[in-house]
């Protein structure tokens, strides 16, 4: 049953009040269907039970502590774990969807140049909870709008923290739980080739990206460590086995960087990579961090797009959204509200 994974503690309260079962399922249901907060709204579970609850399970594991607004309607939100570590989530809306941006780890071990959240390091994995929450107080958020869109993008890299990611989107799919479609559902790996076979297995009909940024071993090496663990053909080959076992198309991410991977020689390398119809390139412009890099221009950017279709291969250009307050791919670090880079406040 999806609730005794994923609310043990809520589980522990109602065994030992002898509850019968169907309240961990009543519980479930207020948190990932009615969005609830506090216990004292669960309105399907009789008044005493809610205080006890309160007591010993408190619905909601994460604090939000602001809401940044962008002017392009972007929002990122600051939330404290229990154990005080600072963590961002991001809902974009765009053409009538609201897709949200979701962290799995308290910072990111695996060190991408590019990246803010490489800079950090890793504090911790995030449990199940803590990953679906952040769906839910978004979805609050923007009521009566719906959730149209989760992608795994945030801090973190998912496949790290694999099992309690997993059972968070499934939390998510769950048609008795947020009941969000699995083909609305994306995660992105730096490229961990194990767990994209892994996830290639999984019953679920999730989407996945695989980060690649450069088509050239040399070059992905020194943007991205993870790089030297496993080199391009054997990346190439778990993406080639997730498309053959799923028939689902596979995207890979491709931040442009001026004058480091955006020129012509990249793209015609990229065409001959990407040779399975089910591959899509996914170009992001590089949302600026501190970290040396700069942004290739959006002309040519336009032209890299138009390049790259022009040798047959199918490939978008993402825009870059909540610029003004940071809360782009690769840019969210945590800062708190006074604007210090906070991970750990209990540090
Ligand atoms: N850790 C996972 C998912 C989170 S990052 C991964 O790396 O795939 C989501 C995407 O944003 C990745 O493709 C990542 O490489 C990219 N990214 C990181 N920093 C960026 C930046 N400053 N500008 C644009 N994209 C960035
Ligand atoms: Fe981690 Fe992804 Fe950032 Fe790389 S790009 S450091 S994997 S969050």
């Amino acid at each position: 049953m999806r609730a005794t994974v994923f609310l043990p503690d809520v589980q522990k309260v109602l065994e030992k009040r002898s509850e019968p079962a169907y309240r961990l399922e009543q519980a479930y249901s207020a948190l990932t269907r009615s969005l609830i907060r506090d216990w004292e709204e669960a309105t399907n579970l009789p008044k005493g039970l809610r205080a006890v609850l309160a007591e010993g399970a408190p619905a909601a594991v994460l604090e939000l502590r602001g809401v940044s607004r962008a002017t392009d309607g972007t929002r990122k939100y600051l939330f404290h774990t229990r154990d005080g570590h600072a963590i961002e989530t991001v809902m974009i809306p765009e053409k009538g969807r609201h897709t949200v941006c979701i962290s799995t780890q308290v910072g990111c071990p695996m060190g991408c140049k590019f990246c803010a959240t490489g800079l950090l390091g890793i504090k911790r994995n995030l449990k199940a909870r803590e990953i679906a929450e952040q769906v839910f107080v978004a979805a609050r958020d923007i009521a009566p709008h719906r959730v149209s869109n989760v992608v795994v993008m945030g801090m973190g890299e998912p496949f790290l923290n694999y099992d309690e990611t997993l059972e968070a989107l499934k939390v998510l799919n769950d048609p008795d739980g947020f009941a969000l479609a699995a083909r609305h559902i994306a995660a992105s790996t730096s490229g961990l080739v194990d767990r994209i076979r892994r996830f290639a297995d999984e019953p679920e009909q999730f989407h996945l990206a695989i980060s690649l940024h450069t088509p050239f071993e040399d070059e992905r090496k020194e943007l991205m460590p993870v790089a030297a663990r496993h080199q391009i053909p054997e990346l190439m080959d778990a993406a080639r086995y997730y498309v053959e076992k799923t028939h689902r198309k596979l995207f890979f991410e491709y931040t442009l960087l001026a004058g480091v991977n955006d020129q012509p020689r990249h793209a015609e390398a990229l065409a001959e990579l990407l040779d399975h119809p089910l591959y899509h390139l996914n170009l992001l412009r590089f949302n600026w961090t501190d970290t040396g890099f700069s942004a290739t221009s959006q002309r040519g950017a336009r032209e890299f797009l138009r390049y790259a279709r022009s040798l047959g291969l199918p490939a978008t250009l993402r825009p870059s959204r909540g610029q003004d307050i940071d809360a782009a791919c690769g840019q969210l670090a945590a800062k708190d509200l006074r604007g210090r880079t906070a991970v750990s406040l209990s540090s």
